[in-house]
């Protein structure tokens, strides 16, 4: 027995119906408590007003009707068996006829059933429907006079589900009891006062609604309302994060900018973009305030993010303090290790490079001179958060390419010193919807402005007939000098087999059509140390072409590469196309990325990457990327520490989002808006929150 009717804290397996084997079924798709079953909504209707009668069916029309089962069984042409139903509405009758998997059909559908049917109306001996899509919606005729509204929930299924029974109809029977039994034990934890501003429905009304509407409109309104609920806690917790950091004094002080910092920037082989230079003032600016910053930093790539953590980071070693800039993999670190080293060579300032593969003795040194504070500043890996790594007083965090590491990876970076600034910096440009909750704490600052003299790169989507030149102009541009990626995609669940795909391209590009190249290739699977080796022999230029798994989507700067052929393009997003195009077309020369694709030109995939063609534009490539793909795919949701919202959208409802940021801020703020029981509640939730998030670490 459960000594309280809250829905949050019984477990779905407490529902009649719903034995081990289901339980573990709903488990897996992360349905635990039956407050998570009352939060299973349907994704589509029935609605019983719109149906077509079947008196008025006509041949060769798609249908849906919605009938009760007068007699059904195994019946006989001339030639052979078939199994027939025949259903009627009160307006006429009609025959569902079925004439393979008569065994698994015989017996499924019993007198009495009502059946929605879709198809179409074929003529056989008069009109019937042969081989239906069917949903059975009611088992008897009892159930169905018990069932007065019209709209009948759909539940979303998968055939593992149905094998246990949990179609539609199996959901329903768990849930229209749970609805009754439970729903109005839902607790509301947004306060009265914003239920009663925003006008919200009340919680256990909404959910029944998202169920069994009265009508469509009512359901759209439930919807806004648990949107708006689901919003207004994420927000407080968003709100709430960057209150407990905003008003506690730090210790470090940084001096501003001086000569040797103008003396930093003029020795630069380019002048800065005024929006880098913009951006430089806001991080300054933040640095040399008494609270710990919080900014991210967006800029696509190209843009010039490096030379602005280079700068930034230089003011804090001038004041005396530590910063660690934390890359997603070892290349990328390296590189920053030595264009951040450049920069910085005249100043005196100690950088340090620290990855997984710094061999045994240096890292010893470089952990001792981080502990005694001789190192200025150190760039790595992920190794810059093991145990052993202790910083004399580390000030300024910067992560690069965020959405690669967990929210839990940076805090503990930044738990390696007290109260650092932080600056996130991501080239992968943020819609608003997800920078006001995936990054809702943070500040923004954008770099929004290529470095002058950059070219477009010229996108093309071309097909297998079209290789033989492409592979021409592909030896043409290395016969000039410069190189080129060939990149194939390396989605993790066909790890192998498309790991074979590249190495066997590899081999047979070396061995047939550019052999007489200097040709690499880079994956995942490599040791570490030689796909450096290969990296800085492409970087030396020793090698032309480069054949690569997606390990250089991010960062590596190759300003001589002018070529990227993508393969199979259509299994990459759009942003990750942007990213990798961004590979080519760093210097002044003419760069070009070429989309190789065997989808039909009619098919959504071939028009999402004609859409690309068209757009050099990041932004607009995030915002269609989120439209068509979600936030998962964008930003590695899961990962970035993101709940999955389980009613709002992070695509259509930035409205919603702003007004829950704003009420999340009166909350905070206005003491007087929550009395003392809603407070505690919400602190109690917040401090949960907080608990699972540092348990969802990911490696
Ligand atoms: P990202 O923002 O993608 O990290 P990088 O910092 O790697 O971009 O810079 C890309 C390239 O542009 C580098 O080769 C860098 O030296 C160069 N660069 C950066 N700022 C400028 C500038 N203001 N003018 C010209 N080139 C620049
Ligand atoms: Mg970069």
């Amino acid at each position: 027995m459960v000594s309280n009717n809250n829905p949050t804290d019984i477990e779905v397996t407490y529902l009649k119906g719903v034995g081990p084997k289901k339980a573990e079924a709903l488990n897996a798709i992360g349905i635990y408590t039956v407050e998570d079953i009352l939060y299973y909504f349907p994704r589509r209707y029935l609605d019983r007003s719109r149906l077509t009668p079947i008196g008025e069916l006509t041949l060769g029309a798609e249908v849906t009707v919605v009938g009760r089962v007068l007699t059904q069984g195994l019946l006989r042409t001339r030639s052979r068996g078939f199994y027939e139903v025949l259903i009627t509405d009160g307006t006429g009758n009609v025959p569902l006829v079925w004439f393979e998997g008569l065994k698994y059909f015989a017996g499924r559908f019993k007198k009495g059933m009502t059946l929605s049917v879709s198809g179409k109306v074929t003529d056989f001996r008069g009109l019937q429907m042969a081989h239906p899509e069917v949903e059975i919606i009611f088992d008897t005729e009892e159930e169905e006079m018990l069932h007065t509204g019209r709209i009948i929930p759909l539940y979303p299924s998968s055939d593992s589900l149905k094998r246990l029974y949990l179609d539609s109809r199996g959901f329903r029977r768990i849930i229209k009891p749970a609805l009754d039994q439970y729903a109005t034990y839902l607790e509301d934890l947004v306060p009265k006062q914003v239920v009663a501003d925003l006008h919200l429905m009340d919680l256990p009304t909404s959910v029944s609604q998202m169920h069994y509407p009265d009508n469509f409109e009512i359901r759209a309104e439930a919807r806004r309302c648990l949107a708006l609920r689901e919003l207004i806690l994420f927000q407080i917790q968003v709100v709430d994060r960057r209150q407990r950091i905003a008003h506690k004094q730090k210790p470090q002080k940084i001096e501003p900018p001086n000569q040797t910092q103008q003396a930093l920037i003029a020795d630069l082989p380019f002048k800065l973009t005024a929006a880098q230079n913009r951006v430089i003032a806001e991080i300054a600016g933040d640095l040399l305030k008494p609270y710990a910053m919080l900014r991210l930093l967006q800029g696509d790539v190209g843009s010039g993010k490096t030379v602005v953590a280079a700068l930034t980071m230089a003011l804090v070693a001038r004041s005396g303090f530590q910063s660690a800039l934390m890359a997603p993999t070892e290349i990328l670190a390296q590189q920053h290790y030595q264009t951040i080293g450049k920069i910085l060579a005249s100043s005196g300032i100690r950088v340090e490079l620290l990855t997984g593969s710094t061999p045994s003795p240096a890292r010893q040194q470089i952990l001792r001179d981080l502990a005694s504070g001789e190192i200025d500043i150190i760039l790595g890996t992920h190794a810059l958060i093991s145990d052993d790594v202790v910083y004399r007083q580390l000030a300024y965090v910067i992560v690069d390419e965020q959405h690669r590491f967990g929210v839990a990876q940076r805090e503990e970076l930044l738990r390696k010193g007290e109260l650092p600034d932080l600056l996130v910096m991501t080239a992968t440009p943020i819609p608003r919807t997800l920078a006001l909750t995936a990054y809702g704490d943070l500040d923004l600052s954008i770099i929004d402005q290529m470095p002058v003299g950059r070219l477009p790169v010229r996108t093309a989507l071309r097909t297998e007939a079209e290789r033989p030149q492409i592979y021409k102009f592909i030896r043409d541009e290395v016969t000039r000098g410069n190189q080129v990626f060939i990149i194939y995609p390396l989605v993790e669940e066909s790890l192998k087999m498309q790991l074979r795909a590249a190495t066997k391209a590899y081999e047979e590009l070396k061995s047939d059509v550019f052999s007489d190249l200097a040709i690499g290739i880079v994956h995942g699977q490599m040791k570490k140390e030689e796909r450096d080796a290969m990296m800085s022999r492409f970087s030396r230029r020793e090698i032309g072409i480069m054949v690569a798994t997606t390990v250089v989507e991010v960062g590596i700067d190759i300003p001589d590469a002018t070529v990227i052929l993508i393969e199979h393009a259509e299994r990459f997003g759009l942003s990750q196309l942007h990213q990798l195009r961004g590979r080519v077309g760093r210097s002044d020369k003419k760069s070009y990325c070429i989309l190789m694709t065997e989808m039909e030109t009619l098919s959504e995939s071939f028009q999402r990457l004609e859409r690309f063609v068209e757009s050099s534009d990041g932004f607009a490539i995030a915002e269609l990327d989120l439209e068509l793909r979600g936030p998962g795919d964008l930003l590695g949701i899961r990962q970035s520490g993101m709940p999955e919202f389980r009613v709002a959208s992070l695509v259509n409802d930035l409205s919603l989002i702003l007004t829950a940021r704003e009420w999340a801020h009166k909350l905070l703020t206005n003491k007087e808006l929550t009395s003392a029981e809603e407070k505690a509640r919400l602190n109690q939730f917040v401090k949960q929150q907080r608990r699972l998030e540092r348990s969802s670490g990911v490696s």
